[in-house]
């Protein structure tokens, strides 16, 4: 299927980067979010990212205005209904995914394929709850989406070949790499990542050495560009607790359990970059 009119619904951290991905490969983009403020947010990031590109000369400023043009925003789900494609970027929360899936379901065309980027939750259960559980799939991005190759394409138990076969292309086409990954709680990249960031919370909480050490043990001793705490604060603290709360639940381990701290930090708002402060301050 040749996919040419794509929805973004959520318009946060990943929701703008993904309209900015498929908009820089010339398709017609409609983001939405229920908050407004969340648009007019995301699409001041778009244009920075964009604008960065263009000083360092790797976007012509007519370039960056087309690709801006591409993109058109509402506060109204109803407004996907022309889209072939929508990808689902709204917080990680199962009840308000599975709310979504199901309007999308009604709004739009029966040919078009529903994805989400949940980092966690089951597409299988997702898709359970449409009419069209052959045409849902995951494609999750990666945080920053301009920058990340990657995209893990994930094929829920009733995911069609065909639309696994066109989001994989949609996903090359993007220029990023698109791997296959079952269905399994939090996929492949948050199974193995998300548990390393809760036990550097741990030792954090213990009292093994301070946030700076923690990260900087972990690019000096494991070669990582960023330490786990800084990407915690990255990835957004509640998106890091519903993951560690997937996997507990998905797998019933208990070596899952989130930290503690983790959840103390959520409770109290400190959600990382997004909200000024995590486990570093980031206001001024
Ligand atoms: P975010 O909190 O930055 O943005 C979520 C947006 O969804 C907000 O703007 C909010 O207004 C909007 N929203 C909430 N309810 C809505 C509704 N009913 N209709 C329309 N919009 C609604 O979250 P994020 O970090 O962009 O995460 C979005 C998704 O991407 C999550 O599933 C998350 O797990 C996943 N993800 C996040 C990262 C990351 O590093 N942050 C990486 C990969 C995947």
């Amino acid at each position: 299927m040749d996919l040419q009119r794509i929805g973004v619904l959520g318009a946060g951290i990943m929701g703008n980067g993904i309209a900015q991905a498929f908009a820089g490969a010339g398709l017609d983009v409609l983001m939405v979010d229920i908050d407004e403020a969340a648009l007019t947010r995301g699409l001041a990031a778009i244009r920075k990212s964009l604008d960065r590109l263009v000083v360092k000369d790797k976007l012509s400023a007519t370039d960056r205005d087309a690709l801006l043009g591409r993109i058109r925003t509402a506060t109204d789900t109803a407004a996907l209904a022309d889209r072939q494609l929508v990808v689902e970027a709204v917080s990680e929360d199962e009840t308000l995914k599975g709310r979504i899936f199901q309007q999308l379901d009604d709004i739009c065309p029966p040919e078009a394929i529903l994805a989400s980027n949940t980092s966690s939750i089951s597409i299988t259960r997702l898709a359970a709850l449409t009419g069209r559980p052959e045409q849902v799939i995951g494609m999750h991005f990666m945080n920053p989406v301009p920058v990340m190759k990657l995209v893990e394409v994930i094929r829920g138990l009733q995911t069609s070949d065909e639309t696994y076969r066109t989001v994989r292309a949609m996903a090359e086409g993007l220029g990023k790499a698109g791997i296959e990954v079952r269905d399994r709680p939090a996929f492949v990249l948050n199974r193995v990542l998300v548990p390393m960031i809760n036990e550097a919370v741990c030792a954090l909480d213990e009292g093994l050495a301070s946030a700076e050490d923690i990260d900087t043990v972990m690019k000096l001793g494991a070669n990582h560009p960023i330490g786990p705490l800084a990407l915690a604060d990255l990835i957004g603290l509640d998106t890091c607790l519903q993951i560690m709360k997937v996997l507990q639940r998905g797998f019933g381990d208990p070596k899952y359990r989130p930290s503690p701290l983790l959840q103390q930090m959520v409770d109290a708002g400190r959600l990382g970059r997004k909200s000024g402060r995590g486990f570093y301050d980031y206001q001024g």
